[in-house]
């Protein structure tokens, strides 16, 4: 760790101009690890900006996102610091502004990672990309405030779940009362992500439990909601996410997956695993990654034939299963 944390302390200590970004289609963790590197560098006098062309207006209340910016209006500049994104394919930046750094630092804690950038640090054992933000602000010696425990607060409490996942180990706790001590308000932030939605949300969610299929002897839940669907409910692309783990939460269900049509004309597929399946690979076969318990992929072809390919296999992962 301090290896790589040492070349991107130095790269920083000799950059004026940063910019902090993470994946499209941005989570809590995405959010609360940039735009908390964002205040800890903005505190040593940089340059600092996160750039985030869209996310969740769940999102909104967290300190620094309204500051992001959505392209990079200069011709070059020093650092960009990628969080939380597995490939460079899926950075929430053109490659255009990709290009236009001089140096590039990759903090990630994807399984199965595809390093990229002049500084590689990629942890997989840590909850988050927050915990690694949690770990490289100390090292860079800056002190968190409310706005950088906040936010780092609400990427470790996202990315595992509340802290229920098996991501969740002793130092991400320890991590936590840290940030605790900062004087935070995590009840706050807890209402905000755990316990508020808006009508619209609810009805969301009764549609996919309304559309819910079972296959399997239940092992797999799949629900489809289209994209006129999610239109007329007045919810946003961004807005529609999370309703995978009401499918996974049934009892006896190995795998959930929830379809949700875009805005772009796309199918955005979110899987759950129960942990016994790893769903990571059946969606990197399908062009898409993620982890052995959340992973997604694009369907850019007719539901109906891929559809039918994707429930085949998961069938042929549950029988394998059985076979054990
Ligand atoms: P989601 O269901 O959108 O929360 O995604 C769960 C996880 O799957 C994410 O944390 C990503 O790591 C991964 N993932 C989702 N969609 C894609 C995609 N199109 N390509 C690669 N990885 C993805
Ligand atoms: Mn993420
Ligand atoms: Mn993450």
């Amino acid at each position: 760790m301090f290896e790589e944390f040492e070349k991107a302390k130095k790269i920083i200590d000799k950059s004026n101009s940063i910019y902090m970004v993470a994946h499209i289609n941005p989570d809590g963790d995405a959010i609360g690890s940039t735009c908390a590197l964002y205040f800890a560098l903005k505190q040593i006098g940089k340059d600092a900006h996160v750039v985030c062309p869209s996310y969740s207006e769940v999102f909104e209340f967290l300190p620094g996102i309204k500051d992001a910016i959505s392209v990079i209006d200069k011709d070059s500049y020093d650092l960009l610091i990628c969080l939380d994104a597995s490939d460079n394919g899926r950075l929430a930046i053109s490659s255009e502004d990709y290009n236009k750094a001089k140096h590039v630092i990759m903090l990630d804690h994807h399984q199965r990672s595809h390093p990229y950038g002049d500084v590689q640090y990629i942890n997989d054992e840590l909850s988050s990309a927050s915990e690694i933000t949690y770990n490289f602000i100390k090292y860079l010696n800056i002190p968190f405030d409310e706005n950088s425990a906040s936010l780092l607060y609400t990427g470790m409490l996202t990315d595992t779940g509340s802290f229920n996942y098996s991501n969740t180990s002793s130092a991400t706790h320890r991590a936590i009362a840290e940030l605790l001590d900062v004087g935070i308000n995590a009840t706050y932030i807890c209402k905000k992500l755990n316990d508020t939605i808006k009508e619209a949300k609810l009805k969301l969610i009764a549609k996919t439990i309304d559309n819910m299929e079972v296959y399997y002897d239940g092992k797999l839940r799949y629900s489809y909601v289209d994209y006129d669907t999610i239109k007329n409910l007045g919810i946003h692309d961004e807005d529609a996410e999370g309703m995978t783990n009401y499918l996974r939460m049934v009892e006896g269900t190995e795998v959930a997956v929830y379809v949700r049509g875009k805005s772009d004309g796309t199918l955005k597929v979110s899987m759950r695993s129960g942990g016994n399946v790893d769903i990571s690979k059946i969606a990197i076969s399908f062009g898409g990654g993620g982890h052995p318990r959340a992973a997604g992929y694009t369907m850019t072809q007719d539901i109906g034939v891929e559809k039918k390919k994707l429930i085949d296999v998961v069938g042929v992962m549950l029988s394998e299963l059985s076979r054990d």
